[in-house]
């Protein structure tokens, strides 16, 4: 969970609801910290052309398919950098390779589709998984659904219902990758600027000294240690409580 003044911004779950207030909250704090420009630059990640750049890893039991898929994702300028015939090696794949997309088969041995999903995702292992499946049951969705996945495609497979779901699973995918990245670096902001202002009060009621006085010392500091202001504070108020 982060705070950021009266709005609270929660990354816990996986749901897109989530996802879109974090990013709504993320992107009006951007706009009053750095104005409008900021604002414009996290849309920028849709306008490239990304798809020959797109690497995916291909998962299914069944060769044939696995031929298919790869054969319609190379005819339409994707990158298929590797192939598994189970959730066991689909894991271990994308440690090694770190994909931008997976395409996961349900029913597999070993590791079903579900499970190595949930260890991708969990793992932040690539940026999105799609599943494919020959079942649409409403369990099964709500399985999905948990686990976080960006997209579910119904076998038969073809180009018309696969290349859209790739498109909007990956922009998904970029879109939540910022919004993790952004939220860490407010985080960070935040908690330096907590520690500084504890390290001036510490400082100017020891030295009594001015909150600028204060400031200007724990930059100098910084400056001549080659240290961020955040470590020079925290090192004044270890100082001070022990
Ligand atoms: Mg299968």
């Amino acid at each position: 969970m982060l705070v950021i003044g009266k709005n609270q911004v929660s990354l816990d779950s996986q749901t897109e609801i989530d996802y879109i207030d974090a990013f709504i909250t993320i992107l009006s704090v951007k706009v009053q910290l750095y104005g409008f420009e900021a604002l414009t630059n996290s849309f920028n990640i849709f306008k490239e052309d990304n798809r020959m750049k797109c690497r995916i890893v291909v998962t299914d039991d069944e060769l044939i398919t696995r031929m298919d898929l790869s054969e319609i994702l190379k005819e339409e300028g994707y990158d298929v950098v590797g192939q598994a015939s189970d959730g066991f090696d689909a894991v271990e794949l994308c440690r090694k390779l770190r994909p931008d997309l997976v395409l996961m088969d349900v029913k597999m041995p070993i590791l079903d589709g579900i499970k190595a999903s949930r260890v991708i995702i969990k793992e932040e292992l690539a940026l999105s998984v799609v599943l494919l499946t020959a079942y649409s049951g409403i369990e099964f969705l709500e399985q999905a659904k948990e686990v976080g996945v960006m997209g579910y495609i119904v076998k038969p497979v073809s180009s018309q219902n696969l290349i859209p779901t790739i498109e909007i699973a990956v922009a998904k995918g970029k879109l939540i990758k910022k919004i993790k990245e952004d939220a860490e670096k407010l985080k960070d902001q935040l908690e330096a600027r907590k520690s500084i202002d504890r390290a001036k009060g510490i400082l100017m009621d020891k030295d009594k000294i001015s909150d600028n006085e204060a400031y200007n010392l724990i930059r100098k500091l910084s400056m001549e240690k080659h240290a961020s202001m955040k470590n020079i504070a925290n090192a004044i108020i270890m100082n001070h409580v022990e």
